[in-house]
């Protein structure tokens, strides 16, 4: 009864843990990363100490360290979390604040022990600094490790991305691979540095996943519940993450670049056809109602062949900078091309995305766009997810269609699904041709 009540308090103390830590990741953009960073710190100190001290008796007779079990597996899943909801350049400052705080404590060890020898000079009491040792190595050990544990997660949540398209199942898979290979690397140490049995290997791995599993569904419900996000992170290939978690990261930059358009500064046509279809993926898949909507300013070239290219420039500037205006924290605009523009609305209805297009025709109206004090307008198409369709493709070539039938009706006005309906003029273009 009593063993099976340690079960029961490792399930509670990892309730308490990451609940902890989530909330304290859930507010950073109020309080501050640093209170969430500096907590997980504290924790691997003491995580690294339990595993080297501290085990509790389970039923069928193995041994678990709260600190393996609890703290480090807890440690690894909130790690993919901050990857997930930030970003590879913000996970990479713990995992190497981490290393970089181990290594620096093993060399003031290496001083501490100076004190020994002065204090065996002066016949004074010896300090027991051999605990110290063994914890330092340890600590070097497990921080290494969960470096290449990090790296590996990180790796294995993207690659497993094209097998298991649930989140909650790819960090389950994911953490239940890394903690395999950490749990055999991690009792080598332990073995040879502390003399640990056998039993610890089989009972930690055991714990380990049940560690995962549980975590798991936590980061599973937090991403859903607590934080969720349309945002498709920059879809990094294998190799990029590794690049960007050793500080190579230069590409960063290269990638931001090349995906924006440099006359407007928003995101050029491809990350249209990327970000853009990756996240009409994201928004089919959960059924969620979302719009597409393509604005094309209208007799544009009359504005080039007045006042010539520059100016022409310029007013295509202001007119990307009014419909941006037009945009929430979620939408998404890319300029396709020329003097059109193509937006996404996660979570819109198609009333919601009518409304947005009228602000945005009257944006450009009075958005003193033109060169010549005129007023300037746009025509707009757009299409609404998933009714229209379920793809980019799909979706664009609705909205094209829309677009064309705003044209043809008069200029300066929004065409979406029902003002369309029967009266669709037939496709101009596809995305096939982008
Ligand atoms: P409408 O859409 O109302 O049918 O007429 P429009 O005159 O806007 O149509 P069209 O698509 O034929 O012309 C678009 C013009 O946009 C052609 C080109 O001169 C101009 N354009 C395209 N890209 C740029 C650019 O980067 N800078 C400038 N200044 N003009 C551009
Ligand atoms: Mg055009
Ligand atoms: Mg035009």
């Amino acid at each position: 009864m009593d063993l099976q009540l340690n079960v029961a308090m490792l399930v509670l103390e990892a309730l308490l843990y990451f609940g902890v830590m989530a909330v304290l990741f859930r507010v950073r953009h109020w309080l501050g990363s640093g209170i969430f960073f500096c907590t997980l710190g504290s924790m691997h100190f003491l995580e690294t100490y339990l595993a080297a001290t501290f085990y509790v008796s389970v039923p069928g007779g193995f041994l678990l360290s709260p600190g393996s079990t609890v703290l480090f597996s807890g440690k690894l899943v909130l790690l993919l979390l901050v990857y997930l909801r930030e970003n590879a350049a913000v996970v990479r400052q713990p995992i190497y604040g981490l290393l970089v705080g181990n290594l620096f404590l093993v060399g003031l060890v290496f001083v501490l022990r100076l004190h020994a020898a002065l204090n065996a000079g002066a016949g004074a009491p010896l300090p027991d600094i051999a605990f110290l040792d063994d914890m330092g190595w340890l600590m070097i050990w497990g921080s290494t490790l969960l470096y290449i544990d990090c790296l590996m997660i990180i790796l294995l949540y993207n690659r497993l991305g094209t097998l298991i398209a649930t989140p909650v199942l790819r960090i389950w898979a994911a953490s239940s691979l890394v903690l395999t290979f950490d749990q055999l690397g991690f009792f080598a140490a332990l073995h040879l540095l502390m003399d640990m049995p056998y039993s610890v290997l089989a009972g930690g791995w055991m714990a380990k996943m049940a560690a995962a599993a549980l975590f798991s569904a936590l980061a599973g419900a937090y991403l859903r519940w607590i934080e969720p996000t349309t945002k498709v992170p920059t879809p990094l290939r294998l190799g990029e993450v590794f690049e960007v978690l050793t500080y190579q990261q230069r590409y960063l930059a290269l990638v931001e670049q090349a995906g924006r358009d440099s006359l407007t500064g928003l995101q050029n046509r491809t990350r249209l056809e990327t970000l853009g279809a990756d996240t009409v993926a994201l928004l089919s898949r959960e059924g969620r109602s979302f719009g597409l909507l393509i604005a094309d300013v209208d007799r544009f070239k009359q504005v080039n062949d007045s006042y010539g290219h520059t100016a022409g420039d310029e007013a295509l500037r202001a007119v990307a900078g009014a419909l941006q205006s037009c945009l929430g924290e979620k939408d998404l605009a890319f300029r396709y091309g020329g003097e059109e523009f193509v937006m996404l609305f996660p979570d819109h209805t198609a009333d919601e995305v009518a409304a947005v297009a009228e602000r945005m025709l009257r944006a450009v109206r009075t958005g003193n766009c033109h060169p010549g004090g005129e007023q300037l307008s746009a025509s707009i198409g757009f299409a609404v997810g998933p009714g229209d369709g379920t793809n980019l493709n799909g979706l664009f070539q609705r909205a094209d269609e829309r677009l064309y039938e705003a044209k043809r009706s008069g200029r300066d006005r929004a065409v979406g699904p029902r003002r369309a309906q029967g009266a669709a003029a037939p496709g101009r273009r596809s995305m096939q041709t982008l």
